[in-house]
């Protein structure tokens, strides 16, 4: 089947009922929704040449529009490809030309990619004219039947190597993701709203199906992303509002509700992860607007759907271990088998700490054009997650550490060696390395040890050189120079001691 059956049996069913809404106004019902990714695909398919199977790029800001992309590029049986809004154009042309898209819709204000991406790529802005033009071609009447190995997200990650990988997501993947939402981290009813808080691109945007399914609303902020007085609003006036939130979201709503006595009302769910969330947090969270929330673990190549903490173990206080499993990432999905293992493969003892394997419908079929990678990641049907963990007799899973060394702040992913490649462009930098340091605020910080030449650069330089390269978020937040770096007989950076240089002071 198509993921977009899913719109089009809700819009014949629920034609008037509101679909997307852009703050507090109704911008599209679910008729019009479906009419309009219909055209999209139309136009799509006729104009613009896109076929089944093409890639076609967003990277584009939270907006309402964003889902009819979504939904006009699968309705043509094409895959989307969604790029964080918030990527350096120079990341995000990488990526266009990784998936080999040919169109990408873009936000008003990024017309500057044109000039990185490779000639002959068009780039369509929405909304805008060309996007309007796009809305008044012919219809595709149907969905495009697919085959459910079919490709429809193409969702980028980052490797070890710095270099972004494409996860293959296809139509099954996204229906194990959605079916196991309803089975082990809540319901969704027609009158609930769905909250666009986080980046589109990733967990938040993922999350749309069971809206979508129940006939339910989808909001998105004007802002188009978190702003904690803006989403009391929107509670008050929508109510039984639903989102994803990175830790540092719940965080921040933690603050505005000390600062104003705001308790939770008009909040149905707050799916939580991404990142590790303190604990104090998120028993303060409990303690102050009752059972929203939802733990769920999950990375791109087993999407939102590797565990669950459900809202009743959240916020159950009567478990004598229940501080024990609050601080856990909860059991496996419904639709999944979590084993922690040796490096052999090996499943090892409860409370023993390896890596995290996982397998089931949810898990990728693997990179795009990345054999070697889908080799490392897929063995023997398991997806090795290269995060490690211990699970406890009774099934929770405990994240330790990560083995990735990804420096995870405000709930995005980080990859220190893409930050010290551009250090290292600086010809008074020797050598340079990324690690995170923990902070109240973003989860973690970038902190960049550097070793200079004769010429010291100052942290003002490597400041603006960053700003030239990557995206604002991944600079980092602090600079050390050192003498040497601590190494390894093989000459390989030992980060645990530069991890553990920082944590005195
Ligand atoms: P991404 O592929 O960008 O979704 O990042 C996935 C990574 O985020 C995982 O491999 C984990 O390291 C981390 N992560 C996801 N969910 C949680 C969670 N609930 N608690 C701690 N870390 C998490």
């Amino acid at each position: 089947m198509n993921l977009a059956d899913w719109l089009l049996r809700t819009a014949r069913r629920l034609p008037d009922a509101p679909a997307l809404m852009r703050g507090e106004s109704t911008v599209a019902t679910y008729w019009q929704f479906a009419e309009r990714a219909a055209r999209i695909a139309g136009s799509l398919r006729q104009v613009h040449g896109v076929a089944p199977g093409d890639r076609v790029g967003v990277f584009m800001a939270n907006s309402p529009e964003y889902l009819e992309v979504l939904y006009g590029i699968w309705w043509a049986g094409a895959a989307a490809v969604p790029i964080n809004h918030k990527l350096h154009p120079r990341e995000a042309a990488f990526i266009v030309e990784d998936a080999g898209a040919r169109l990408v819709f873009v936000s008003d204000g990024d017309e500057g990619l044109a000039q990185r991406v490779p000639e002959g790529t068009r780039l369509l802005t929405a909304p805008g004219a060309a996007y309007a033009a796009l809305l008044a071609g012919d219809p595709l009447p149907e969905p495009h039947a697919m085959a459910s190995d079919s490709l429809s997200w193409l969702f980028y990650t980052s490797g070890t190597t710095g270099r972004p990988k494409g996860v293959m997501l296809s139509v099954a993947n996204l229906q194990a993701m959605s079916f196991a939402y309803f089975v082990d981290v809540d319901d969704v009813r027609r009158d609930d709203a769905a909250l666009y808080a986080a980046p589109m691109s990733h967990g938040a945007g993922l999350y749309n199906f069971m809206h979508v399914m129940r006939g339910a609303r989808h909001v998105v902020p004007e802002s188009g992303g978190f702003d904690a007085a803006e989403i009391v609003r929107l509670a008050a006036s929508l109510g039984s509002l639903s989102f994803f939130a990175a830790p540092t979201m719940v965080r921040r709503l933690i603050q505005h509700a000390r600062a104003t006595g705001y308790d939770g009302e008009g909040i149905r769910t707050i799916v939580y992860g991404g990142g590790p969330m303190y604990l104090a947090d998120i028993e303060e969270a409990v303690s102050l607007f009752g059972p929203r929330f939802v733990q769920i673990y999950g990375q791109g190549e087993s999407p939102m759907t590797i565990t669950a903490l459900s809202r009743d173990l959240v916020s159950d206080r009567s478990h004598p271990r229940w501080r024990e499993r609050l601080g856990s990432v909860g059991t496996a999905q419904s639709c999944v088998e979590v084993r922690v293992a040796d490096g052999d493969g090996n499943t090892l003892p409860a409370g023993e700490s390896g890596e995290i394997l996982v397998r089931g419908p949810s898990v990728m079929a693997g990179y795009w054009q990345n054999a070697k990678a889908t080799a490392e990641a897929l063995r023997d049907g398991w997806l090795w997650t290269g995060d490690v963990g211990a699970m406890d007799a009774d099934g929770f899973l405990t994240l330790m550490d990560r083995s990735k060394d990804v420096i995870i702040s405000g709930g995005t992913n980080i990859y220190p060696r893409e930050v010290e490649e551009v250090l290292l462009r600086h010809p008074a930098v020797a050598e340079a390395s990324v690690v995170g340091r923990p902070s109240a605020e973003w989860g973690e910080e970038v902190v960049a040890f550097v070793v200079a030449q004769q010429d010291a650069p100052t942290a003002e330089e490597l400041d603006a050189l960053c700003r030239e390269e990557i995206a604002r978020f991944k600079r980092p937040k602090h600079y050390r120079f050192v003498e040497e770096l601590p190494k390894n007989n093989y000459g390989k950076v030992l980060k645990t001691e530069l991890r553990s240089l920082l944590e005195g002071n």
